[in-house]
């Protein structure tokens, strides 16, 4: 039976509207309009997608935006300076610094940087350390994402086995650290997940997959996960974005995947939507605690 897609672009679509809605509720009670800066630095063309879809998201939301842009010769110092003044600056409840940065800068310097209440990313790690204790300040975009469609789906994850893909800080890691939380907001079906962590150096990877209910690949490999790997029945969630001659493709062999799967999001049209939003609902909430 073929798995039933999760569009991501519907859900993305439904919680954005939720943000305008609360973003103008709050305004009209006369809170100050939440505002989000982004910083750019260099040319890379994908990063500069990412900025302009985040800005457009932003003016749909009631959220006001700035945008940075700084060349690629920019030092660590001269980008910790400007993000010393957006930290100091009352309009700005957000501060996003658009990764990668060009190889002269340190990054570990930069992010720590940044005021850990405007850290809507999540990578402060402050605000990671508050997350791997249960007591979330700000959830990473992108496996927060992955948390809205499950709960929004009806997926319940509590007591599964959840094998991810992938142990980055921005997705990997953080992923499996909600999957594995105690409680959530979302409520108890979307938290309490036995979990799997994997990476290049996991020996038998499709023995553990082969075991998941749930399977979150975050490897950026196209097409990596096959058929042979997902249990008849499991969820898929692919996070990765491959641009390949075919087009964006993601981490999931896809078509092949989908006929086994019970559930599955594609790409495009999947997690990549809800990263932005969750950015959105971030930066209100940066703007209202
Ligand atoms: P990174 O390159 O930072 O991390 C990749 C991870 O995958 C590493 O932990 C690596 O292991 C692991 N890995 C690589 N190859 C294999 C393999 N053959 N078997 C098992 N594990 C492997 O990537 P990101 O986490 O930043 O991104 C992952 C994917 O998600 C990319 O395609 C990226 O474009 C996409 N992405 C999508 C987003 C969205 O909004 N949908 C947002 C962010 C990323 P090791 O640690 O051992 O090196």
């Amino acid at each position: 039976m073929a798995a039933r897609i999760l569009d991501g672009k519907a859900i993305a679509k439904e919680i954005q509207a939720e943000i305008a809605t609360s973003v103008a509720a709050h305004v009209a009670a006369g809170g100050m309009a939440p505002g989000l800066a982004a910083v750019l630095v260099g040319e890379d063309p994908a990063s500069q997608v990412y900025v302009r879809s985040k800005q457009k998201a932003c003016e749909r939301a009631g959220i006001a935006s700035w945008l940075h842009r700084m060349p690629d010769e920019t030092t660590t110092e001269d980008l910790l300076e400007v993000v010393s003044q957006l930290n100091g600056d009352p309009n700005v409840h957000g501060i996003l610094v658009q990764l990668p940065l060009p190889p002269q800068i340190d990054e570990l310097r930069v992010l720590d940087a940044i005021d850990p209440a405007k850290d809507v990313d999540g990578f402060h790690p402050q605000n990671v350390g508050l997350l791997s204790q249960g007591r979330p300040r700000f959830l990473p975009c992108t496996p927060s994402g992955v948390m809205q469609i499950l709960a929004r789906s009806d997926i319940s994850i509590a007591g599964k086995h959840a094998v991810v893909l992938g142990r980055s800080d921005i997705v990997g890691k953080p992923m499996a650290s909600l999957l594995a939380q105690k409680e959530s907001t979302l409520g108890p079906n979307y938290c309490n997940a036995t979990v799997t962590l994997c990476h290049s150096r996991t020996t038998n990877l499709a023995e553990l997959t082969r075991q998941a209910d749930l399977v979150v690949a975050a490897i950026g490999r196209p097409k990596f996960v096959t058929a042979d790997m997902i249990r008849p029945g499991a969820v898929v969630i692919d996070v990765g974005i491959n641009r390949t001659d075919d087009g964006l493709v993601g981490d999931v062999d896809f078509g092949p995947v989908s006929e086994i799967a019970s559930a599955i999001t594609p790409v495009p049209g999947g997690v990549g939507r809800l990263t932005v939003t969750m950015l959105l609902a971030n930066t209100f909430a940066a703007a209202t605690k």
